[in-house]
């Protein structure tokens, strides 16, 4: 053997969007890119905003001696600043510069919180369905994953999280807008998951952290506002990036806020800076964070993905199938019309269609459509989804 069994066993079971972007590649290769619709992949397919692309254009002409040098493992302190500006009117809770932490993506900043508070064998719980990679970074730091089932429009069951929290559980992770659903939990509910962590850590004498997955938050619909958890409980850590918003996951760029209310904040952040530098990370690319600093609020045209939520919805809900509309993000997370959802997502690539199904993150009996495509894209592949739809139905 030559590489770590457990790696072995991790690439054998490697996720679906993985398999389903390798079946992406070898569809294209055989039909063409045009003829193949491919909504597996969370890739945002809209350009990066102009404001964006100016700034990194000025930056580079404008470059002075010692800009690529190493710096504070947090991050500079002129960018965590614009941050913290932004996020105190963003989620009106007064957030200082040394609360903010630069990381690589969300990814990052999620294994930067996950090797700064796990110890072995603890769990964090995560409402299913969930991001996968979840597993992956748990297990990174000596920790496992716990899922718990959401209702039947996939809000928070607060009552299964209570179930699921004992002495072992160190966090409980949220992603709202929600990756694959499309859900974003309202203000009460994560009022009430604050106050149940509350009075669970009181009973069990433990700190029981709240981490917010939100990579997601600008892009939500119909005036919908993401709440802030900053206010609904003090142990709560952000991690959040500019992958999404922006579009450009390839940067890696993205940052963690830790709550100016947090009672052990100091040893946080200590534990935190130096999570970033001994996983390798260091710290965020240099460039990036002078970029970001420069448009904090920018954001692609979310009217954008709004009208191709809007016309997936329609054309699907014309086909018979049934899904919870998102509220944010842009994915569709639709009710398989049998169980095996792996069978029916065999039968939409026979249409070359492409789609995650649900169990890869962990709630079969669904499949998930990143809509991030085209408007063309979604058009034209309606024809496929009604085809494969009343084929099972017969
Ligand atoms: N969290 C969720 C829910 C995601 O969907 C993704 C990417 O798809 C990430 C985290 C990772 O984001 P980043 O590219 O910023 O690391």
């Amino acid at each position: 053997m030559t590489i770590a069994k457990k790696i072995e066993t991790f690439i054998a079971k490697s996720s679906w969007i993985r398999k389903m972007f390798e079946e992406g590649a070898r569809l294209n290769a055989e039909h063409g890119a045009k003829n193949v619709f491919d909504f597996s992949l969370g890739n945002p397919n809209l350009e990066p905003p102009a404001k964006f692309k100016q700034v990194l254009r000025d930056t580079a002409d404008s470059i002075d001696t010692g800009l690529h040098g190493y710096m504070p493992n947090v991050g500079y302190p002129h960018v965590r600043r614009a941050i913290a500006d932004y996020i105190t009117k963003e989620q009106q809770v007064p957030v200082a510069e040394n609360e903010i932490i630069m990381t690589c993506g969300a990814a990052g900043a999620l294994n930067v919180i996950l090797k700064a508070i796990l110890d072995p064998e603890d769990e964090i719980i995560t409402p299913a369905p969930y991001f996968v990679e979840y597993n992956f970074y748990a297990d990174n730091h000596g920790g496992t994953l716990k899922t718990v089932p959401t209702q039947s429009d996939f809000n928070l069951d607060i009552e299964a999280i209570s179930a699921a929290i004992n002495e072992k559980t160190k966090a409980v992770l949220i992603n709202s807008p929600n990756n694959p659903t499309g859900q974003v939990y309202s203000e009460k509910d994560l009022n009430r998951l604050g106050q149940l962590l509350k009075a669970k850590g009181q009973e069990l004498n433990k700190t029981i952290y709240l981490i917010s997955d939100e990579p997601y938050r600008k892009i939500v619909y119909d005036g919908f506002k993401v709440p802030s958890i900053l206010s609904c409980y003090p142990d709560s850590i952000i991690a959040t990036s500019y992958s999404k918003d922006i579009s450009i996951p390839g940067e890696r760029i993205g940052f963690i806020v830790v709550n100016p209310q947090a009672p052990y904040k100091e040893d946080l952040l200590a534990g935190m800076a130096l999570a970033n530098r001994i996983l390798g990370f260091v710290s965020a690319p240099a460039l990036m964070q002078r970029i970001v600093a420069m448009i904090q609020g920018a954001s692609v045209d979310i009217s954008a993905y709004a009208r191709k939520r809007d016309l997936l919805c329609e054309g699907l809900a014309g086909c018979g199938y049934e899904f919870v509309k998102p509220l944010g993000a842009f994915y569709l997370f639709p009710k398989t019309p049998v169980p095996d959802d792996v069978r029916f997502v065999q039968a939409l690539q026979e249409e070359l269609i492409l789609a995650v199904p649900g169990s890869g993150f962990g709630a079969p009996g669904h499949f998930r459509l990143a809509f991030c495509v085209k408007d063309q894209t979604i058009k034209n592949a309606l024809p496929g989804f009604k085809k494969v739809m009343e084929n099972f139905k017969a």
